[in-house]
Formats: C-alpha cells, sequence, structure tokens
C-alpha cells in the first residue's frame, strides 16, 4: 500500500457492505489548490506541509487516491420540496474513508465534483470553482460563530471548464463532516422495505453519534430523540444568527446535527421572517420562518423509516405503540426548539435566567421592532449590545423611528437591569452580549463579490480578506468594519441564490 497522509479507519464501508458502490474518482487535467485549510488539517492531526502543495492537489482533485481510503458513492433518497425521489445518492461526490483525529473523533472525508457516479442521473458529477469556494466561506463563518458544521478541508481548481448556464472553471471541494449519514440515506432502504438494512444503517448511526444508547432497550426511539434534540439546537442557531439554508430536503438533513449543504443559502440582512432567497423555492417552503416546522416535518419522514425498528414486532399492536412514541418525539421537538431559541435570544438580549413567557415576548417585539422598520437583523442585535454598553446613538441610527424602539429599549433596560443595574454590571452584559451578537457575517454581495474575482478572474485575494474577516466575526476592527455594511436594500431585494 502507497504511504498515506492519512490513517484511514473506514467504518462505512467494512460495516455496511451494500449501502454504497465503490468508486473512483475522475482524473483532472491540471490540479492545483486553491484553498487548503491548515487550521482544521491541523485540528485533524494531519501535517499541513505534507498536503499543502501539490501532492495535496493530487489527492484533493482525486488524482491520486491515497493508500488506505476506499472511494465509494453512498446511496441516498430523499423528499425535495416535499416530493419522495428515491433514489438520489453521491451524484458528484465519494467518500474517500474516515480519519479519526487526535482527540478520537472520527469524520469523513469526501470529495465533491469528483466526476460522475452511478447516482449521477443526467448531471456531469462536476462542481466549479465559484459554488466550492462559496462552501468554504459559509462553513468557516458558520463554525466561527459556533455553529455544528461540516467544513471544507481544501478546494482544487481542475484545469476543465464545467458547463452550467455559462462555462466556469471546475474545482473539486474536499468536506469534513463528522458523517455523511442523512435523513435520506434511511428513506433509501425504507422504500425498498429493507428493513435490516434500516436497522443496520440505525446501529451504525447509533455506534458513530450516540455510542451510550447501544444495547438500551429503546435505542432507536433514542436515537429519533436525539437526532430531533440535534436539530433543534442547530435550526435554533440558524435562527438566531439569520441563515437561511435553502434546500432543506432531506437528503440535506445529517443525523449528526451538523449544517450540510451549502447550496442557495444566505443570511438575512433586513429583518423579515418571509425571506426567501433560492430561486428555485417558488413557493417559499424553505423560507426563514418555515425552517423550524419543515426541520419538523423532516424528523417525521425519519421516524417513519424508524417505526419498524421502535416496533420490534410486526404486530398491530407494537406497531401502534411504536407510531405513538414516535409522535411523542416529533411533538417534543417544537418545544426543544424553542427552548434553543431562547436561550440563544437571552444571551443576546443580555439576560440570565428569568420568567420564559416575559423573556420570549421581549425577544418577539424585538424582532417586530426589527421586521416593521426593516432594520439590519446583524447590526440590530450587535448595537444593542453597543446600547448595554452605554452607546445608544449606534442603534437609534438603524431606526427611522426611534419612538417605537424608545418603549422596548425601557421594558429591555428595566428586564436586563432587574439582574444587576451597576455600570460595572452593564458593561459586563454588553461584553458577553458581543461575544454572541457578530458583527461580520458573510452578506451576500460580499461573497458574492468574493466569489465573481476568483471564479472570473482568477483573483483570490478578496476571497481570502473574506476569510479571514469571517474567522473573527465578533472581532469589530477597522479592518472588518468594511464587512459589517449591508448591501443596499435595492441589491438586497433582488438577491437570488441557485
Ligand atoms: P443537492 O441539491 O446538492 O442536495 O443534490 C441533490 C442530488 O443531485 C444529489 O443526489 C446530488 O449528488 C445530485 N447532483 C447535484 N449536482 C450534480 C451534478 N453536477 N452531477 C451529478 N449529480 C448531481
Ligand atoms: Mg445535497
Ligand atoms: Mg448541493
Amino acid at each position: 500500500m502507497p504511504l498515506s497522509p492519512f490513517q484511514f479507519d473506514n467504518s462505512y464501508a467494512r460495516d455496511l457492505p451494500g449501502f454504497a458502490v465503490p468508486w473512483q474518482p475522475a482524473t483532472v487535467p491540471a490540479p492545483h489548490l486553491l484553498f487548503f485549510n491548515r487550521t482544521l488539517a491541523l485540528e485533524m492531526g494531519l501535517d499541513p506541509e505534507e498536503l499543502d502543495g501539490p501532492d495535496g492537489a493530487a489527492i484533493f482533485a482525486g488524482n491520486q487516491v491515497p493508500g488506505g481510503a476506499e472511494p465509494l458513492a453512498q446511496a441516498y433518497a430523499g423528499h425535495q420540496f416535499g416530493g419522495f425521489s428515491p433514489q438520489l445518492g453521491d451524484g458528484r461526490a465519494l467518500l474517500l474513508g474516515e480519519v479519526i483525529d487526535p482527540f478520537g473523533r472520527r469524520r469523513d472525508l469526501m470529495l465533491k465534483g469528483s466526476g460522475r457516479t452511478p447516482f449521477s442521473r443526467r448531471g456531469d458529477g462536476k462542481a466549479a470553482v465559484g459554488p466550492m469556494l462559496r462552501e468554504v466561506l459559509i462553513g468557516e463563518a458558520m463554525h466561527a460563530l459556533g455553529l455544528p458544521t461540516t467544513r471544507a478541508l481544501a478546494v482544487t481548481a481542475t484545469g476543465e471548464t464545467v458547463h452550467r448556464e455559462r462555462a466556469l472553471p471546475g474545482a473539486v471541494l474536499t468536506r469534513v463532516a463528522a458523517s455523511h449519514l442523512r435523513v435520506g440515506t434511511f428513506e433509501f432502504f425504507s422504500a425498498r422495505h429493507e428493513t435490516d438494512r434500516v436497522r443496520q444503517l440505525a446501529d451504525y448511526a447509533i455506534a458513530r453519534h450516540d455510542p451510550d444508547l447501544i444495547g438500551t432497550d429503546d435505542r432507536y426511539l433514542g436515537l429519533l430523540r436525539r437526532v430531533a434534540q440535534r436539530q433543534a439546537t442547530l435550526v435554533a442557531g440558524w435562527m438566531n444568527v439569520g441563515f437561511i439554508h435553502g434546500v432543506m430536503n432531506t437528503d440535506n438533513v445529517a443525523l449528526s446535527g451538523e449544517t450540510i449543504d451549502y447550496g442557495p443559502c444566505a443570511f438575512l440582512e433586513a429583518y423579515d421572517p418571509d425571506a426567501v432567497f433560492s430561486s428555485i423555492d417558488h413557493g417559499g417552503r424553505y423560507a426563514y420562518r418555515n425552517q423550524p416546522p419543515v426541520t419538523r416535518w423532516n424528523l417525521a419522514r425519519l421516524a417513519e423509516t424508524l417505526l419498524p425498528l421502535i416496533a420490534g414486532q410486526d404486530s398491530q399492536e407494537a406497531v401502534s405503540e411504536a407510531t405513538l412514541q414516535a409522535t411523542g418525539v416529533i411533538d417534543a421537538f417544537p418545544v426543544w426548539y424553542e427552548d434553543a431559541l431562547l436561550t440563544g435570544q437571552r444571551a443576546k438580549l443580555g439576560l440570565h435566567g428569568g420568567d420564559d413567557a416575559t423573556d420570549r415576548a421581549l425577544a418577539g417585539n424585538w424582532l417586530t421592532l426589527l421586521h416593521g422598520q426593516r432594520v439590519d437583523f446583524t447590526l440590530g442585535w450587535r448595537r444593542l449590545a453597543d446600547a448595554a454598553g452605554g452607546d445608544e446613538g449606534s442603534l437609534r441610527a438603524l431606526f427611522t423611528d426611534p419612538q417605537a424602539l424608545d418603549t422596548w429599549l425601557a421594558r429591555w433596560r428595566e428586564r436586563a437591569g432587574s439582574e444587576g443595574n451597576t455600570a460595572a454590571d452593564w458593561t459586563e452584559r454588553a461584553r458577553l452580549m458581543r461575544r454572541v451578537s457578530p458583527v461580520v457575517i458573510p452578506r451576500n454581495h460580499r461573497v458574492e463579490e468574493a466569489l465573481a474575482a476568483a471564479s472570473d478572474h482568477g483573483d483570490l485575494e478578496p476571497f481570502r480578506r473574506l476569510l479571514a474577516a469571517l474567522r473573527r466575526p465578533y472581532d469589530e476592527t477597522p479592518e472588518q468594519a468594511g464587512y459589517a455594511t449591508p448591501a443596499s436594500a435595492e441589491v438586497t431585494a433582488c438577491y437570488r441564490t441557485f
């Protein structure tokens, strides 16, 4: 076996034969690293010196399969915009293998854009530079914001042209994930009535993500509960940073609780719960405000696949009982979600404990205020932190009608003041609030500008500068300031993602 920079331990290939198709990446003409994530490499126990160069480029482009890798295309299905597609699968991606980092965490190493596979249908199996660099920017931003996410280890230009609505430079993304188990993976086997395989998959998921459930009597219900709890935390995190995923199909819901698939996602600018940016989301199914109920719907699809396992036997009574139990979990999701949301909102409001209903109303009224005056979501929260620190002017400047703000501010000052009202309390409160309300997020116009420079002109400088800013989202320094400014309302109004 050739020497390998990775110590692979490929549990998916080993434990789940028949759940994927062994496959090789396509060879590309001119691999060249556009991005290498040295921080992530170190975190994974990899040697950046070995990989950040031509050898790494050959691996990350798919030209050189490293020793120990067992590339495979995973099978999965999915509900896309509500309709079931029984066969999706890795149509342009390959799992190279799994690496265990120095902390003992197992992570998938996946190539995306590595050529056609048996799941490609009519697709070309390829990816373009712009969308792959987009995954880097948004993934690193989400990570810096403390949200669970898949991350980019590398982006390699291929030297090929890919044909979309126009000719674009090609690229391969190397994605790192806690796993690529999706709700859609369960649906694939469930739809084929392969209950034994659904059970194998569930046992695998439990071993990988919830090992404390191994051997417990109600482990399949336990798995459903854990997945639902992770999704509740994740989606509450999205809502509190104004993230709109854009394509929450069940094949894009990871059992690990990480955000996956940065296709048509976007961040809110002016606060509008109905915001939708995706050009294909005509009905607004995945609008900002729909993300929690859609997640619940997606979890119900997972629950359906697990019913035979939860029941344990075929009898009518057992299945009815399992349905009741699973429904209990699905019904608990909104409660877990609301709790996670409130925890995040309290931190952003500078509050600790207190009466839930009072604090929910305070947060709700704040959002209504932002909505009514079309205030930038990110800056609204950040300038509230500044107001706690004594600078109310920057907050007031965001509002066209400061009178409505004053009424709310008086209530907030009273509520927050009840937890400490000295000058020192307010200074400390402002410090904590600034740690949870970022000043830099991936502004849509900034992301587009950086990607256009890279893709159209081969100029990676705007991308690098933006990435550096996104990695320090809470720091307000002069260099960061340019990245904090919203686009004009006209630009935001026409912004569409693809
Ligand atoms: P997504 O919308 O990115 O979640 O992808 C949905 C499905 O389409 C997955 O099965 C992908 O593998 C597949 N797919 C997306 N783009 C391509 C492509 N260029 N070639 C082949 N399959 C693709
Ligand atoms: Mg996807
Ligand atoms: Mg995608």
